[in-house]
């Protein structure tokens, strides 16, 4: 693979864009498969049975295995050997697979079959598998497909792929119906309502969420509906949403006292809510959010912050570190921008700021030793190594495991950046 470069400043981002380094290379970036722990967890009666190899459910153990299971409710259907050599008809064995699971869990409503490396090596075709296994199952089980192999954007692609594959089960709204709100991204559920709640009081009532958190309550999408992206990782979700009539809602993302009020503003100003109900709506929580923030903002001010490209989001979390806690951005990674969705995100970044796109991860690693940042946020695999070397760290995975969106969970958001700074001081007295 050759490496590659360049600096770029895209037309069409606004003056006085960013410049963004956009560098081709090695990447340390988990796949999408991990998407699934989460996902599962949101959509309660779904199942992900990943089709792969043993690195497959190697990986999800790892992963998982920070996690507390009840009956889980993914797997993986192992590719043996003698699949991949031809051996044996691969979709028999799926088709096997998935009657014992239905069999035994009759609790399962909706079924993923995730694609892997392997099984696109040996090019089985897990939607025409979808498709069959849909007719034969239902109406007691969907069996929808997407992939989440590969290492081409990083491992929160899996959600954007899961979900897109749910839009086109969507059912559609009719002309006559109200204009319906739909929150497109996995939240925790206690996020996810106190934003119901927010909506309410600003009297948007017609609110859904995709995912669901039962597949069988898919909502409803169509010319009236309007969406917000809750996580800056959908940009295929989005695309499907607008093919089927959807307007996206531009708004930054909702993160800290500043993402979460332009967040709602969007939806508030679609709906033609007054300013002073909205301002009397969001200012209880604006005002406890930013109480909760400045209890980190000794620790947090001045302190120096390198990202690399791993969760994306990256860069509205740098906003608000930058913006509310006063934190210095040396680099901020991203490994996808989106320009499109993040213009809002981009016009609020301090001038100057270093933005890289994609990754080499060995010069990175040098830019990061040159500025030996007072914290780094990495993922898993960098993060040991450079606490060797004395550099702080933070994992990027824990900001999709952790509620971090909305005014009641800002605090939170800056106290996972405050914590690891605090257990360096600690260690070092
Ligand atoms: S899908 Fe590919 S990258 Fe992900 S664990 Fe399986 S083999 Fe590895």
């Amino acid at each position: 693979m050759s490496d590659v470069a360049t600096l770029d400043s895209k037309p069409g981002a606004g003056c006085g864009a960013p410049e963004v380094l956009r560098e081709r290379g090695q990447r340390e970036v988990f796949c999408g498969l991990t998407g699934i722990i989460w996902l599962h967890r949101k959509i309660q009666d779904a199942f992900f049975l990943i089709v792969g190899s043993r690195t497959c459910a190697h990986l999800m153990q790892s992963a998982a295995g920070v996690m507390i299971f009840a009956e889980p409710r993914f797997g993986t259907a192992i590719i043996e050997e003698r699949d991949l050599a031809g051996m044996a008809d691969a979709n028999d064995e799926l088709d096997k697979v998935v009657t014992r699971l239905l069999a035994r869990r009759p609790d399962i409503k909706m079924l993923f079959l995730v694609g892997s490396c392997p099984s696109e090596v040996i090019k089985l075709d897990l939607s025409r598998a979808a498709q069959r296994l849909s007719k034969r199952f239902l109406p007691d089980v969907r069996v929808l497909n997407y992939t989440g192999s590969g290492i081409e954007t990083t491992f929160t692609q899996g959600e954007d792929m899961c979900l897109a594959s749910l839009v086109p089960e969507l059912p559609a709204a009719s002309e006559g119906d109200a204009p319906n709100l739909l929150i497109v991204g996995a939240l925790a559920d206690v996020v996810e309502d106190q934003f119901v709640r927010t909506f309410g009081k600003l009297g948007i009532e017609e609110v859904s969420a995709l995912p669901p958190r039962r597949s069988t309550e898919l909502p409803a999408v169509g010319p009236h509906t309007r969406f917000l992206l809750a996580q800056p990782f959908l940009g295929e979700t989005a695309r499907l949403l607008e093919s089927r009539g959807a307007q996206r809602l531009a708004a930054p993302f909702p993160l800290g006292v500043e993402g979460t009020t332009g967040w709602l503003k969007a939806a508030a100003d679609a709906w033609d809510v007054k300013a002073e109900t909205f301002e009397a709506v969001v200012a209880p929580g604006q005002q406890r959010a930013r109480v909760a923030i400045e209890r980190y903002r000794e620790r947090l001010a001045g302190q120096s912050l390198f990202f690399f490209p791993d969760s994306q989001l990256e860069i509205p979390i740098a906003r608000f570190l930058s913006r509310e806690l006063d934190m210095q951005l040396v680099e901020v990674g991203t490994p996808y921008l989106h320009r499109q969705h993040m213009a809002e995100e981009l016009a609020l970044l301090p001038t100057g700021v270093q933005l890289s796109e994609g990754q080499h991860v060995d010069r990175q690693i040098d830019r990061c030793r040159a500025a030996r940042p007072d914290l780094t946020v990495c993922g898993l695999g960098l993060a040991n190594p450079f606490e060797q070397e004395g550099l702080t760290t933070k994992w990027s995975i824990e900001l999709v495991f952790t509620p971090i969106q909305g005014f009641e969970q800002a605090g939170d958001l800056a106290e996972l950046f405050a914590r690891p700074l605090v257990r360096r001081t600690k260690l070092e007295v």
